[in-house]
């Protein structure tokens, strides 16, 4: 990194030190958001993606810093503080008391911080606020997170193609386009192109209409890196996946980079020619899954430091408890209690922003498919409480009607294997088909199955409609 200067060397070390006495989960959670920014005499400065995130840094590390720091150095090091943007002047945070110890934070050891980024154009098919400062990173994404971070740092070498998958929400654009700014900003003549699908499929369709199907190649085929959203859009869509294809390749051969998003594996994408698949597969395929609590609330911090907003923290705690489906979801609840509170001109409390998320908060009704009134029919029917269907155990009384649950959610709902797997306890998406095709299997060769799942069909539908 360019900023290096002497006081790194004594920070990688104090860093070294804590991360060995951290579990897998807080280097994830935390300190993989740490970030080195510079140091002189006696002072290191460290930044963080949010105010949030620094807090939470010396509520848990600060005196453990202090002391490795001290012990290391031989002498008190200063530590300051800044969220990553770069914009707040440094604060030095005192954890207690003592004067010399200010604290540290911070992270993204690798994340890029607007530091880095020169003062180019706004790209521009690219969200601004799509980048990696704004990316909070939890067990659920740290994975695809890193993996974007070094294809941004290394386009079209390693990682190639680059596929994001999972359900709505989850961040799959944000981080797709958090990689074309970084590269559109630290690349000097790199071109990207960010695309959805169907604006590639509606510029497909109408090269050929006009005639012009060569500029469109040209476009496509000359791209340093491209950016390909959402691409289960391409099932059923032949001509535009063999154009795809060769697209494909030209890139591939150039070692251009390519970043695809789909919602779910791309094992589970049907109708899209086999050849385009397994390119899809090819690279490095990573999923993002919904995020814990403690990963919503950071998440919900940075969208409210981000708008300058506040709200108290026990309401941010209790959207943080009740929307957990994904992180669209999140920012919209947290959008509709600070216009509230905006508009009224007052403070919200738990119980204004209680019945202002009413609707929200009660998605799951009764009256609806979820795989949790599955579960619960299913679980009824075999003598067994759903959280023995989640549970890790696998003797053959608990497996069976865990399958068919299975069997039954993919009949009858969107859901994909990943996140049905989720709901299991979290299982990976290959057990969930596995456990589907088992059913399968077994309904062609035993014919007392198929009344048994058809009456808990009609079960389920009866009281989801209730
Ligand atoms: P997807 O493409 O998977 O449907 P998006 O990338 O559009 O989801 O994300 C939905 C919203 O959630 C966006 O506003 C995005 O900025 C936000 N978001 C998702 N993941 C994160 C994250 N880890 N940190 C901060 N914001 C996030
Ligand atoms: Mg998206």
């Amino acid at each position: 990194m360019a900023y290096k200067d002497e006081l790194f060397d004594l920070w990688s070390e104090t860093f070294m030190n804590l991360k060995q006495s951290c579990s897998e989960h807080e280097k994830d959670m935390w300190l993989s958001l740490i970030a080195y920014h510079s140091g002189d005499d006696n002072r290191i400065i460290l930044n963080l993606p949010s105010q949030f995130h620094i807090d939470q840094i010396i509520k848990r590390y600060g005196n453990q810093i202090e002391e490795i720091l001290l012990s290391l150095a031989g002498k008190p090091i200063l530590v300051e503080y800044r969220t990553a943007k770069g914009e707040t002047p440094p604060v030095s945070k005192k954890p207690e008391k003592d004067e010399k110890n200010q604290n540290i934070q911070n992270m993204p050891t690798d994340f890029p911080s607007s530091l880095n980024i020169k003062n180019k154009e706004k790209h521009p098919q690219l969200r601004e606020d799509y980048n990696f400062d704004d990316f909070v990173v939890g067990e659920n994404n740290s994975f695809a997170a890193n993996a974007a971070l070094a294809i941004s740092k290394n386009p079209g070498t390693n990682y190639n193609p680059f596929l994001i998958y999972g359900g709505v929400g989850l961040g799959k654009t944000h981080l797709m386009q958090a990689i074309g700014n970084s590269i559109y900003q630290n690349f000097e003549n790199t071109s990207v192109i960010y695309a959805p699908t169907e604006t590639f499929i509606n510029e497909f369709t109408y090269a050929i209409r006009t005639k012009t199907t060569q500029q469109f190649k040209n476009k496509y085929r000359n791209v340093d890196v491209l950016l390909l959203d959402d691409i289960h859009y391409l099932e059923d869509k032949t001509g535009t996946q063999e154009e795809l294809f060769h697209t494909f390749n030209a890139l591939y051969d150039a070692n251009k980079q390519m970043v695809f998003t789909c919602d779910r594996p791309v094992t589970e994408l049907k109708n899209i020619v086999p050849r385009l698949k397994s390119r899809f597969a090819r690279g490095l395929n990573v999923d993002l899954q919904p995020p814990n609590f403690e990963t919503r609330l950071a998440i919900l911090n940075q969208k409210l430091d981000q708008k300058n907003a506040h709200i108290p923290l026990d309401v941010v705690e209790f959207i943080a408890q009740n929307i957990t489906t994904n992180i669209r979801d999140m920012e919209a609840a947290l959008l509709k209690v600070t216009a509230y509170a905006e508009l009224v001109g007052k403070d919200v409390t738990v119980e204004i922003a209680q019945q202002q998320l009413k609707q929200i908060i009660s998605i799951p009704l009764p009256g609806r498919l979820t795989i949790s009134l599955i579960q619960k029919v299913v679980a009824g029917y075999f003598n067994f409480t759903p959280n023995d269907l989640k549970g890790r155990k696998r003797t053959k009384a608990i497996s069976f009607p865990r399958q068919i649950s299975m069997y039954i959610i993919r009949e009858l709902t969107d859901y994909s294997t990943t996140e049905i797997g989720l709901e299991f306890g979290g299982r990976d998406h290959t057990t969930v088909m596995h456990s589907v095709q088992k059913i399968e299997d077994q309904l062609k060769t035993d014919s007392t199955l198929e009344p048994i799942i058809q009456k808990l069909i009609n079960e389920i539908q009866e009281q989801a409609h209730e």
